[in-house]
């Protein structure tokens, strides 16, 4: 198969391209084929560099490479107006004050789209269209169709807004004495109210996604099953095994829903599934990038060791910083926690748990757990009337990961340090 992602460059590449890239990537990975790049740079006003470039980095971060390209439409102009003249020169187009029109013949247009079945499109209802404006330049549906032939494109795998250019761009390609390509329409994507996904459903481009901490594999997992699905259970399904059974033959004709939530979810168990020193790797670059923490400033051991005790809690690499940041960063507790402290008594507590933390012979999570649940019992308190007074005192805050993990994190030096801050 010869597939292709053709992205128009007027904006940032959205959840919905993004599928259409990967269901096109995996038929070209699944069939030893080619994935093709072509950027539909035709509209001058509204195509920028920094959006093509902004798309290519986003396709990168999927990690969904391509093959051929990426090619630039509006470069190959030349050969676009070499098609126009030929159809004129057959009697298929001819002039119309300056711009070049279409001739729609009598009759209609079957299109056997591979997910919907058979439409047909009589042409009674398509106007001689216009391929060359009157200013020079060849128009949208003429390049594509010129494209797809001269790209040895073998299937044309898109969003169903394009179903009714479909009809035109087949018209083009027979008229220029060509077999199209196969064509195949994707369903439309809705936001989980079942409107068409938009800005106010939350992230919709992929470029969010990867600012909002998700990972490229679980954003993979979640938009192949837009759509498609490898039976009514699998709900994870890795890259590998989408490449091995992705087919179109699956792909369901109706709308999908995106949920940020759902990919939530899915990122999590993607998340707590990596191994520590990817982890880790990721979250440096995350933090980097985001400007929490520039790389040669972090401290690595510490990122480690925040990572280690905070894993299990994470569902997108952003969860990281609010909670486990505290490992590297000193958070004082704030004066509503100080009173807080102060008027249940936490204080005390807090005293007595330092003296155990310090009498110490190591200072890892099971040994921490012992000498606190201990102090707890001899005290006839809950665990948490010690494990809170002590995550206040050493993460500013009452959310953290597992005090003993967390504490083990600092190392003891600093959390003693915190803790005498706290009582001072
Ligand atoms: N450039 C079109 C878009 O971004 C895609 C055209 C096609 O796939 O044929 O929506």
């Amino acid at each position: 198969m010869r597939v292709r992602f053709a992205p128009s460059p007027t904006g940032e590449l959205h959840v919905g391209g993004a599928r259409t890239a990967l269901y096109n990537w995996l038929l070209a990975r699944g069939s030893g084929g080619s994935f093709v790049l072509r950027i539909e740079d035709t509209d001058r006003e509204r195509s920028t560099a920094e959006n093509r470039d902004r798309i290519l980095e986003a396709l990168r971060w999927l990690e969904l490479d391509w093959d051929e390209g990426p090619y630039s439409q509006a470069e190959r102009a030349p050969r676009h107006l070499e098609a126009i003249e030929q159809l004129l020169a057959s009697g298929h187009a001819y002039e119309d004050e300056g711009a070049v029109r279409f001739r729609v013949p009598p009759g209609e247009t079957v299109v056997h789209d591979l997910i919907r079945g058979e439409i047909r499109f009589p042409h009674e209802a398509i106007k001689d269209f216009v391929i060359r404006r009157s200013d020079g330049s060849p128009l949208y549906n003429l390049a594509v169709a010129v494209d797809d032939v001269d790209m040895r494109i073998s299937h044309v795998v898109r969003g169903d807004d394009h179903l009714s250019n479909t009809p035109r761009q087949l018209m083009i390609i027979r008229a220029l004495g060509h077999e199209p390509p196969a064509y195949a329409h994707l369903p439309l994507l809705l936001g989980p109210d079942g409107k068409k996904l938009s800005k106010r459903h939350g992230a919709t481009s992929v470029e969010e996604l990867r600012a909002r901490g998700y990972l490229p594999e679980a954003v993979r997992n979640y938009l192949a099953l837009l759509g498609w699905g490898l039976d009514d259970r699998t709900t994870f399904i890795s890259t590998e095994q989408l490449i091995k059974h992705f087919s179109l033959e699956r792909v369901s004709r109706s709308p999908a829903v995106f949920d940020e939530q759902k990919l939530r979810w899915m990122n999590g168990h993607y998340l707590r599934g990596l191994e520590l020193d990817d982890l880790v790797e990721r979250l440096a670059e995350y933090l980097d990038r985001q400007g929490i923490v520039p790389r040669d400033r972090l401290d690595r051991e510490r990122l480690r060791a925040a990572a280690r005790a905070s894993q299990e809690k994470l569902q997108t690499l952003a969860d990281f910083w609010p909670l486990a940041g505290f490992v590297l960063e000193r958070r004082e507790p704030s004066e509503e926690l100080r009173s807080w402290l102060l008027e249940t008594g936490g204080v005390e507590r807090l005293r007595l748990a330092r003296e155990r933390l310090a009498a110490l012979e190591r200072f890892d999570p099971p040994t921490i757990e012992e000498a606190l649940r201990s102090l707890a019992e001899e005290l006839g308190v809950k665990g948490a009337a010690i494990f809170q007074p002590v995550r206040v005192a050493i993460a500013g805050s009452k959310v953290s990961p597992g005090i003993f993990e967390s504490l083990a994190a600092l190392g003891r030096e600093e959390a003693l340090a915190r803790i005498d801050a706290t009582l001072a």
